[in-house]
């Protein structure tokens, strides 16, 4: 007999309840929200082939399910309260299953949220998750906001950069000739991504406007200036790049860095006047920060190469109905 539904379940996805009222196993799930604090909420669907390739391990694909619904919460500075799954699955596959929950899991505990309902169903793999989260009255971070003479900040790995992922994405497409440790490197960055929660939680009251980093940096600024109503000014040199980045032909940089993908960082505006806020920030949070441009009154985006010259560049990022899947 295959592991039955509400079996699976209980195997795999029921934990006790810590902070919730009522979770999974009954038709609702119940919350007691910290009296006075404003409820943030996320949903991210991710579809096999389209948001992941089969080659995942399930542990990774349970740990970045849940990385880049709390990289929407952080965007937001919400802190993160707890998830509903929605899980399609072509078979129980019990392999699977195990993986995906550690990994699911791991990530939850690390953040001290937890699971307290969903739906499951047969069907091609497909992994929906909805994230709670509060943050005090009128302090979420908003992509409006930002204001000309706001400097750009972006976060990143201490010993990595922008465009990791997508470089991971093109090197499995075999676009992108790596090193074994420099691949390794950039597929870490791909398939466990960590959602800047603490950063964010700490630029509340700092940061002018803010988005995380899922479709691609010029793509996602774009969203930042339309509802900020502002351009912007990209410094090329000042834009943190790994060192097996740095080292391919500029167009492959540029394509990774500047069109990249995946990143789940924190972009976010700050005026020059909070520059020690934001690196105390960091500092707090254990997250490198580099500042990349500024804001501009005109429209528009631009990019001041390391040769000095400037020249304007798209705000097209990932749009899954005019892009083609991994
Ligand atoms: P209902 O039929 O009342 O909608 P379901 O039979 O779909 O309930 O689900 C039973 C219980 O299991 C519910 O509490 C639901 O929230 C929970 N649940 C179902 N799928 C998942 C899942 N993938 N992860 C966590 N909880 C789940
Ligand atoms: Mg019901």
């Amino acid at each position: 007999m295959p592991l039955g539904e509400f079996e699976l379940i209980a195997r795999y996805f029921a934990r006790p309840t810590r902070r919730a009222v009522l979770g999974v196993g009954d038709d609702c799930a119940v919350l007691a929200p910290t009296p006075g604090m404003e409820l943030a909420v996320s949903s991210d669907l991710l579809v096999e082939g389209r948001h992941f390739l089969s080659t995942v391990p399930p542990q990774a694909l349970g740990h970045k399910a849940l990385a880049v619904n709390l990289s929407d919460l952080a965007a937001c500075g919400a802190a993160p309260l707890a998830f509903l799954l929605m899980l399609a699955l072509p078979r129980p596959d019990e392999a699977f299953l195990r993986g995906f929950a550690q990994g699911l899991f791991a990530l939850a505990d690390a953040h001290g949220i937890e699971l307290i309902g969903g739906d499951t169903t047969a069907g091609p793999l497909t992994i929906g998750i909805t994230v709670l989260g509060e943050v005090p009255p009128a302090a979420a971070l908003r992509r409006s906001g930002g204001h000309a003479g706001d400097d750009l900040w972006v976060s990143h790995p201490r010993d990595g950069g922008i465009g990791d992922a997508r470089l991971a994405l093109e090197a499995f497409r075999g676009q992108a000739g790596l090193s074994q440790e420099a691949f390794a490197a950039v597929r870490r960055a791909m398939e466990w991504p960590q959602p800047r929660v603490t950063l964010a939680m700490a630029l509340r009251g700092v940061a002018s406007a803010a988005i995380d980093l899922s479709d691609g940096l010029a793509g996602d600024l774009g969203h930042l200036l339309a509802q900020s109503g502002v351009g912007a000014q990209l410094e090329w040199a000042g834009l943190p790049r790994s060192a097996a980045m740095a080292a391919l032909p500029m167009a492959l940089q540029q394509q990774c860095v500047l069109g990249g993908g995946d990143d789940y960082e924190l972009l976010f505006s700050a005026p020059p006047s909070a520059r020690s806020a934001v690196q105390s920030a960091a500092a707090r949070a254990e997250v490198a920060v580099s500042r990349i441009g500024e804001l501009r009154a005109e429209a528009g985006l631009r990019v001041r190469w390391s040769d000095g010259s400037v020249s304007p560049w798209a705000t097209q990022g990932f749009d899954h109905f005019s892009s083609p899947g991994p």
